[in-house]
């Protein structure tokens, strides 16, 4: 059997205010997966329930901007006036070691993933209605108005996205939309194109 395999990076994207972070924290308390979850950057500032290091590492603009010219992340986007990127080095280093990864990204950098590692999986998380989404941003109560208006006017542009993702999950209820995902990732696992060279070197195995 081979043993270095590379593990599978998972993409969990959509609009703003679906409720991506609700479902991946659903999907990790789940049992019977080894998924590594990569913690992204950003300068926009902390929110009060928010730790750095466990949300988001924090950092100032200068600061995003340096580790961009030094070709530091994954993917990144700018998001209603902040950054937002992907640490490349820890991602490799998990992937490398045949870990599975989730990101948890808007849709701008999903999209750079897919040009730059073609066998990720993206997931694109959907609403129920329109109305639950725009709901769910309203009561949250983390934006002021100006900054919400905002983030509604990106949710509807990024909706237009769906159709260049692998999977759709409808967040109907958070337990099953992280069901979903997991049966996805097992069923990416048993691809032909993912385990047949696993199952070559099964049969290539010499018991004599
Ligand atoms: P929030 O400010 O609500 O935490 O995040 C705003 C948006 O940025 C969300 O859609 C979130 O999924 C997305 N986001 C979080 N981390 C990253 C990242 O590393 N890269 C990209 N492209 N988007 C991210």
């Amino acid at each position: 059997m081979k043993l270095n395999k590379k593990g599978l990076l998972v993409v969990i994207s959509g609009p703003s205010g679906v409720g991506k972070s609700t479902v991946r924290q659903a999907l990790f308390s789940m049992k019977g997966h080894k998924l590594s979850y990569s913690v992204s950057m950003t300068t926009r500032e902390p929110r009060e329930t928010e730790s750095n290091g466990i949300d988001y590492y924090f950092v100032n603009q200068d600061e995003f901007k340096r580790r961009i010219a030094e070709d530091m992340f994954l993917e990144y986007a700018e998001f209603v006036g902040q950054y937002y990127g992907t640490p490349l080095d820890k991602v490799e280093e998990l992937l490398d070691q045949g870990r599975e990864v989730v990101l948890e990204i808007e849709t701008e950098g999903a999209l750079q993933v897919r040009s730059k590692m073609p066998e990720a999986i993206l997931i694109f998380i959907v609403p129920p209605t329109k109305d639950a989404l725009y709901q769910r941003l309203r009561s949250r109560g983390t934006e002021d108005d100006y900054q919400l208006e905002k983030r509604i006017l990106k949710a509807n542009k990024e909706f237009k996205l769906a159709h260049k993702y692998d999977y759709i999950v409808v967040n109907d209820d958070v337990h099953n939309a992280a069901d979903r995902i997991l049966a996805i990732i097992r069923a990416e696992h048993a691809k032909t194109s993912r385990s047949i060279h696993s199952y070559l070197d099964i049969l290539e195995e010499d018991h004599a």
